[in-house]
């Protein structure tokens, strides 16, 4: 590198110095560096490229889903009733019931002289000879038999 810089073909020549490398530059050779924006530099040498971890968070997708409808559980409004011989405790009425087998849960509706009625969504879903289990109340008892009611 000489120690002048040529000015030949040059009307007007400004001096600058390099931020990074110190040299002796055209002043309108320098640019701004992506990086460090107040640093200018040598547009060849000196520049960095633009580190993308700089850049803004790109947008995120929009990942509803569309014409959600609310969930609706389907309800049997049949109540349906078993026959039990009681073990432990007494059933609360309005608590859940479960059966310990089959992993059926209830609402418990009456308990009247070893019969249960409970509504359930899904039936006749508890096991003959399973342990029915009162949640609230921990009571519990052995299924008979099952059947349905209206
Ligand atoms: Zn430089």
């Amino acid at each position: 590198m000489s120690l002048w810089l040529r000015t030949e073909g040059r009307t007007c020549v400004a001096v600058a110095i390099c931020d990074r490398c110190k040299m002796k530059r055209y002043s309108d050779f320098l640019v701004p560096d992506p990086n460090t924006p107040g640093l200018r530099v040598c547009g060849d040498t000196c520049v960095d490229v633009l580190d993308p971890w700089r850049l803004a968070p790109r947008t995120t997708e929009d990942i509803t889903v569309k014409g959600v409808r609310p969930e609706v559980a389907l309800i049997n409004s049949r109540v349906y009733a078993i026959n039990y011989s009681p073990k432990a405790g007494s059933y609360a009425l309005g608590e859940n019931i479960l059966g310990v087998n089959s992993r059926t849960q209830a609402v418990l509706q009456t308990d009247v002289a070893g019969v249960i009625t409970y509504l359930e969504d899904g039936g006749l879903s508890f096991q003959v000879g399973e342990i029915i289990l009162g949640l609230t109340s921990g009571a519990t008892g052995i299924c008979n038999s099952q059947y349905g009611q209206n």
